[in-house]
């Protein structure tokens, strides 16, 4: 696969027991999704009215999918303040050079902030699964679809 950013072509790595692909060159990363049903629940317990909050402000993104070359939609992901892409076939995820070791940062700051001794590192690799998880790129999709047909409405 190729990066949606310059073209590069992607490499396996393994990241915190999770493989990614990720540019040789700008450093993205892509995250392929994968059916772990129910993953989402168990590490995450969000009630479902924060669920629906996690994301927003979607916007169709310049980079294709590198798996299928459709344009993506770009989205905000609340949580943790970074911005994604993602595939509305639900192929994946793009990270841009950084963002991951931005939210790491994010937690385990959060963790000495907190008295937590769950390990970052621990919580990220979860999260990473959790974006991964169908449930999670279901909704998105819904959300988008939602959001951006909205948006091509005229407003009275
Ligand atoms: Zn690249
Ligand atoms: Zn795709």
């Amino acid at each position: 696969m190729k990066c949606p950013n310059c073209n590069a072509e992607l490499v396996q790595k393994k990241r915190d027991r999770i493989e990614t692909e990720v540019c040789p060159s700008c450093e993205g990363m892509w995250l392929s999704c994968q059916e772990l049903a129910q993953l989402e629940d168990e590490v995450f317990d969000f009630g479902d009215d924060k669920k629906g909050s996690l994301m927003f402000g979607f916007d169709a993104s310049a980079r294709k999918c590198p798996q299928c070359e459709a344009a993506m939609k770009s989205f905000q992901y609340r949580l943790y303040d970074l911005e994604m892409d993602f595939c509305e076939e639900g192929h994946g995820y793009w990270l841009e050079a950084g963002e991951d070791k931005r939210v790491l940062e994010l937690m385990k700051k959060e963790e000495i902030d907190l008295g937590r001794k769950a390990l970052a590192e621990d919580r990220f690799a979860a999260h990473l699964q959790f974006l991964r998880t169908g449930a999670f790129r279901d909704r998105l999709r819904d959300m988008a679809a939602a959001v951006l047909d909205r948006r091509s409405k005229p407003t009275f």
